[in-house]
């Protein structure tokens, strides 16, 4: 990643990517403690556009927030850096990293005395669980890891830290072939995926788990908005693993992810074994939603 062309914003100014460097005593590296973002652009009709941009931007504001970081930039600052990265890479279509982390100044776990530095960098990024996972769906298995408690670091941060457990758990079952893992609370109640939030459905009814210990994500809001226009019965409950098992659809959704249809749940065959019918029709209207092709959506859209 660190040897390409092009800029990363960085405390303010535009740096050559290979120069976008830290110092191996970075507080952040070594307590874990620096919050960001995934945000992704798509190249509309219209040109390319930043989706739900101002939501992105106000949760890493959030995140920092509750970890008592005090970023040095503005909401408007930032959402402005972002539209500026990718216009000055030239991307139509590309993810973006923010991210909030304690410099060099000083080592020991406090947080006091270091600087808050701020990164933003852009580049392209596909299907994250893959094209054939968006089209055919993926094998997902519960992890033996448990999502962490809500009073450990933080649900509604979204904390460097916290990807640890997320990276035990797809550690865990990618090993054993499978496309990404399911992480249940510490009580055995269905959380999230590895780095998505989780939907099923089961006659007609989209349900998604209590996000008590998951993280609040904006492409989980985007889909909540599209449920409800699509005239579908909308519920969050406290769900086990079996109600996935028995359910007639499932999918997960990230910024990353998108909406990425489930049909194997710890070698259970979910529904048909492809992606649903319901799915499929939240999935397409999603991709017209971020792709510009639906007017009404155009206030998610942030126009570079
Ligand atoms: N849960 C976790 C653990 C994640 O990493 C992500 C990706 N940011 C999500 C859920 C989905 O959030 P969003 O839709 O905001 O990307």
């Amino acid at each position: 990643m660190a040897d390409r062309d092009g800029f990363i914003w960085q405390d303010g100014k535009l740096v050559p990517w290979r120069e976008a460097t830290t110092h191996v005593l970075t507080h952040s590296l070594h307590y874990g403690l620096s919050v960001f973002e995934g945000v992704r652009a798509y190249n509309t009709a219209k040109g390319t556009a930043i989706f739900r941009l101002p939501e992105h931007t106000q949760r890493l504001i959030n995140s920092a927030k509750i970890y008592m970081m005090d970023i040095p930039f503005s909401k408007e600052e930032l959402m402005e850096a972002q539209l500026e990265v990718v216009r000055v890479n030239k991307l139509e279509s590309c993810y973006l990293r923010p991210i909030a982390f304690y410099g060099s100044e000083k080592m020991g776990i406090s947080t006091r005395g270091a600087r808050v530095h701020v990164a933003i960098a852009a580049w392209p990024w596909g299907a994250y669980l893959g094209e054939e996972g968006l089209e055919k769906g993926i094998r997902v298995k519960t992890s033996s890891f448990a999502r962490q408690h809500v009073n450990v670091t933080m649900a509604r941060a979204k904390l460097a830290s916290t990807y640890a457990n997320s990276i035990l758990a797809n550690l865990e079952v990618t090993q054993d072939g499978y496309d990404e893992a399911l992480l249940l609370d510490t009580q055995g109640f269905v959380a999230e995926g590895a780095g998505e939030n989780l939907f099923v459905i089961k006659d007609g009814v989209v349900y998604e788990p209590e996000i008590a210990s998951a993280l609040t994500g904006i492409t989980r809001d985007s889909v909540i908005n599209i449920v409800r226009e699509l005239g579908l019965r909308f519920e969050s409950r406290r769900m086990t693993r079996d109600d996935i098992y028995i359910a007639d659809e499932a999918f997960f959704t990230g910024t990353a992810a998108e909406v990425t249809p489930i049909r194997e749940l710890d070698n259970r065959t979910i529904g048909a074994g492809k992606r649903g019918p319901i799915t499929e029709k939240i999935q397409a209207r999603f991709f017209d939603i971020v792709n510009g092709r639906a007017p009404e959506y155009e206030r998610w859209l942030s126009f570079i």
